[in-house]
């Protein structure tokens, strides 16, 4: 099944002069239960596709669905809703709530979605990355690779559909990343989510089922099964 699909996307931003075509026509599929890694030089458009596809940007012209629904069609509140639902995000800004513990931080989506954690599971995804000790902490109390962990938990926790990650292990070390990449690798597997990760890490895509490759708002190349000395 395809979890989201991006069909000729075009993203422009400014006007005239100044205008940038970030998204050239972009038509990518994300199935369920795939690892896709999106890799390209700074500027290819990786966030741009990655904001567009989630519902978090609007876009030019083209479509976008997650699941059976075209992002187009919704309103503002159902597609809020939606996001709530059905996807997980995992920035580098970590997004995390200063007033919050990192146990509070970890089960706010399902808070504000009023949904029941599934305690059982958020259990496993703190001691998986790693954050037993530091519960009660807050992000101004943390490190920076202990505020991207809690980042990772929080959008595992909900067990969303779908998890966008913007470099996701970008601010771990490599043995945190490595670990975290392998949380992803099998929370695809055991739940069937679909992760969409953008990042400049040949290391991280190796653990991906599948590269995909931006060049001036366009795909232009992908991979499957990539190794590390692939995507090199
Ligand atoms: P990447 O993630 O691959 O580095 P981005 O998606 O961030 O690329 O950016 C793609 C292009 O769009 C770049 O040329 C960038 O300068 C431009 N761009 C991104 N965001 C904006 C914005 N808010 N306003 C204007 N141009 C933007
Ligand atoms: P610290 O971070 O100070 O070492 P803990 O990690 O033991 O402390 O937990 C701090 C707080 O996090 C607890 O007071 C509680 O509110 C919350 N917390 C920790 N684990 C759980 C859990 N499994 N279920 C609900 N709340 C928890």
């Amino acid at each position: 099944a395809v979890a989201a699909r991006a069909t000729e996307l075009t993203k422009v931003y400014g006007q005239g002069e100044t205008q940038v075509v970030a998204l050239d026509r972009v038509t990518v599929d994300f199935r369920q239960a795939e690892f896709t890694a999106i890799m390209g030089p700074s500027g290819s458009g990786k966030s741009t596709l990655m904001h567009c596809v989630a519902g978090l940007d609007s876009f030019s012209s083209g479509s976008v669905r997650i699941g059976d629904t075209e992002l187009g069609s919704l309103k503002d509140k159902q597609l809020t809703k939606l996001r709530r639902d059905k996807i997980g995000f995992i920035f580098q800004a970590f997004n995390l709530l200063p007033t919050l513990t990192a146990y509070e931080n970890i089960t706010l989506p399902m808070d504000i979605a009023g949904r029941k954690p599934d305690k059982q599971w958020v259990e496993q995804v703190i001691q998986m990355v790693g954050l037993s000790g530091r519960l009660g902490h807050r992000p101004s109390e943390l490190s920076g690779g202990q505020q991207q962990r809690v980042a990772v938990a929080r959008a595992l926790a909900s067990k969303p559909d779908i998890i966008f990650g913007d470099e996701p292990t970008g601010n771990l070390d490599s043995r945190s990343g490595a670990e975290v990449l392998g949380f992803l690798r099998n929370s695809v597997r055991e739940l069937g989510q679909t992760v969409v990760m953008v990042t400049h890490d040949p290391v991280a895509a190796g653990y991906a089922d599948r590269v995909v490759f931006l060049a001036d708002g366009r795909i232009v190349d992908e991979l499957h099964e990539p190794t590390a000395e692939a995507v090199l």
